[in-house]
């Protein structure tokens, strides 16, 4: 421990503060540092980056609280590039945007050390039981395994060769050791000895490297009715889901979390207001994990820079988020990575941009904007992963977007609408009907939609995307056929449209929304999914039979099973396949007395 703590004392002063702007320091006599590299500012040793470099003229970006700071003060060089460390221990924490677990920061801040002491990121006393699988004598190169380490009941962690390195294993560990004493050695080319600890280290600004991108062909299924059905993601797909204050971003991004068919979830909590990340930290070690019967925490990292913090350490967040995220798909696991909210990154960004006084695009936002919110969601992806053996992994990336008023003509919400495949439209009017989750069904869409289509065809049900595409397209005639309700009256209608009508209405209301907070309604199996949406498809085609056999419309949309059908979703998943098999039977009993003694409106 005590290493971490003077971590950094052999570092040389280089430069000399100049001017000292909130988080953002200029400092001269930098000719020596590289950007991006991190430095130590002052006597306090406060932790900066380099983010803009004007011959021996520096912008350092400083991730802790600048009080009390001038000029003349020194800048101590550290000669690494803003990075994080790579190792068992990572699930379960909670770190805050520079990768310092945020309860030790706490514990050290009680002790009034609060700035400028490193904390060590990863616990490196803590001993882990390390399995080797690598066979003395192979040859290795970055990302073949070397074993394995049972980090939580969730997660098998495995330990890689880091990138960029390759040689022959000469010895091999077998047992309990740190994440920084040495388990493997091997021997390069050059006849170098080279010895390995678990731990790697790797530059958060930089992609981790990987064999090829591959197109997605899965989704990943989340239990959402609106989002599996109409706008699926993809495994390794990349979403947005934008929308006013209290609209439910929050609650998506929590229903994903806890939901998606993801091994590893990381949680980047990113300049929301300190309460909500309270409730994300209390309410995540409460859950369980449906599938491990395990607390949620057993596979997930949370990563918490709220507003109250320092700024600087939220425009890093997203970084050491989605390199995280990067090094456990390395290992061939399918994660999911929720940043909330990007519009807080961005207006970091912003903060910073403007301090360096660069010349602000639109709404001040910098020009660099776009490229570095594609950076961000690029990471995402299929993945064949480095090394042996051949493993794909893959990052799903949804970041919330909270324009302000809800407007999305502004830039963050348009610089990310060009890169995302996936859009969840919140919409403030369905939040206050409460119809929840809030996603506009009209304007959402999703780029992944033709090519998943088969593998719901194939692994769920053959009329699958028939049934979607049904449904959908029966929600926008409903739209056209509002607005001559609206003209002119329900009136206008035929027989037949206001079926449609009522069919709609039980697709919005019995199937589109869905309770975050219901015990069973929080999660709907794909096989329960269609086999929802087909009894209410059913009963609208039986319906429009029956009118055509002259029954009355008012008999049809007041038939008993009506209401049944709106206590589906509430019907648990075991009991689903029996109740949807009477529900059927039922319904076609009621039709067949409807037709015996049915006559036509009107008549
Ligand atoms: P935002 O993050 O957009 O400000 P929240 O996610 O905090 O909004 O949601 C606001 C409120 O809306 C929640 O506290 C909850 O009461 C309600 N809500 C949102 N989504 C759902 C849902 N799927 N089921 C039930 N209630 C919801």
């Amino acid at each position: 421990m005590a290493k971490d703590i003077v971590q950094g004392a052999d570092s040389q002063i280089i430069g000399t503060i100049e001017k000292v702007s909130g988080p953002l320091i200029v400092a001269t006599g930098m000719g020596a540092v590289q950007m991006y590299d991190v430095v130590r500012v002052s006597e306090k040793r406060l932790i900066g980056e380099i983010i803009e470099l004007r011959g021996d003229r520096a912008s350092i970006q400083v991730y802790e609280e600048t009080a009390g700071l001038g000029p003349g003060e020194p800048v101590y060089s550290t000669g690494e590039a803003l990075s994080v460390e790579l190792a068992p221990g990572l699930i379960e924490s909670i770190f805050d945007g520079i990768q310092r677990p945020l309860e030790v920061i706490y514990q050290r801040a009680g002790e009034r050390i609060s700035r400028g002491v490193d904390v060590p990121k990863l616990d490196k006393d803590k001993k882990w039981e390390f399995t080797p699988t690598a066979k003395v004598g192979a040859s290795l190169k970055g990302g073949d395994i070397l074993g394995t380490v049972q980090e939580s009941p969730a997660v098998l962690h495995k330990i890689m060769v880091p990138p960029k390195t390759a040689g022959v294993l000469e010895w091999i560990f077998s047992g309990e050791a740190t994440i920084i004493e040495p388990i493997a050695r091997l021997k390069t080319d050059g006849g170098a000895t080279v010895e390995l600890p678990m731990m790697q280290v790797w530059p958060v600004r930089r992609p981790r490297p990987y064999g090829e991108k591959i197109a997605p062909t899965e989704p990943m299924v989340t239990g959402q009715r609106v989002i599996d059905t109409l706008f699926p993601i993809a495994k390794g797909g990349v979403a947005a889901v934008p929308g006013p204050f209290g609209s439910g971003k929050t609650v998506v991004q929590h229903q994903l979390a806890k939901w998606a068919d993801a091994d590893i979830i990381v949680y980047v909590g990113c300049g929301e207001r300190g309460n909500e990340m309270t409730d994300v930290l209390l309410e995540f070690p409460e859950l369980k994990d449906p599938r491990t019967g395990l607390s949620l925490m057993k596979r997930t990292v949370l990563i918490a820079n709220t507003s109250d913090m320092p700024v600087a350490a939220r425009e890093a967040s997203i970084y050491t988020g989605i390199t995280i995220a990067e090094y456990f798909r390395d290992m061939g696991y399918r994660v999911a990575i929720m940043a909330d909210s990007t519009s807080r990154w961005a207006e970091a960004l912003r903060e910073m941009s403007g301090r360096l006084e660069e010349m602000p695009g639109e709404e001040g936002y910098p020009a660099y904007l776009s490229s570095r919110l594609a950076e961000f969601y690029e990471r995402a992806g299929l993945v064949a992963c480095l090394g042996a053996p051949q493993r794909q992994g893959t990052i799903s990336a949804i970041g919330a977007v909270s324009p302000p008023g809800g407007d999305t003509s502004e830039p963050v919400s348009q610089a990310t609408l060009r890169i995302v495949k996936v859009f969840w439209g919140l919409s403030a009017d369905l939040a206050y009907q409460r119809h929840f989750p809030a996603i506009d069904w009209l304007a959402s869409y999703s780029l992944y939609s033709d090519n998943l289509s088969s593998y719901f065809d194939q692994h769920v049900a053959p009329d699958w995307s028939a049934r979607v595409g049904r449904a959908m397209l029966l929600l926008q005639e409903e739209s056209e056929l509002q607005e001559i309700v609206r003209l002119v009256g329900v009136d206008a209608l035929g027989f037949k449209e206001r079926l449609l009508l009522e069919c709609t209405r039980s697709i919005r209301e019995d199937y589109l929304h869905q309770n975050a907070f219901d015990e069973v309604d929080t999660y709907t199996s794909l096989e329960k999914q269609h086999g929802m949406l087909g009894v209410i498809l059913t009963w609208y085609d039986k319906g429009l039979a029956a009118l055509d056999a002259d029954v009355a419309f008012s008999k049809v949309a007041g038939m008993q099973i009506v209401e049944r059908i709106g206590r589906m979703k509430y019907v648990a998943e075991a009991q689903f396949a029996q109740a949807q098999a009477q529900l059927l039977a039922d319904m076609e009993e009621e039709y067949a007395s409807l037709t015996e003694g049915g006559t036509a409106d009107g008549e």
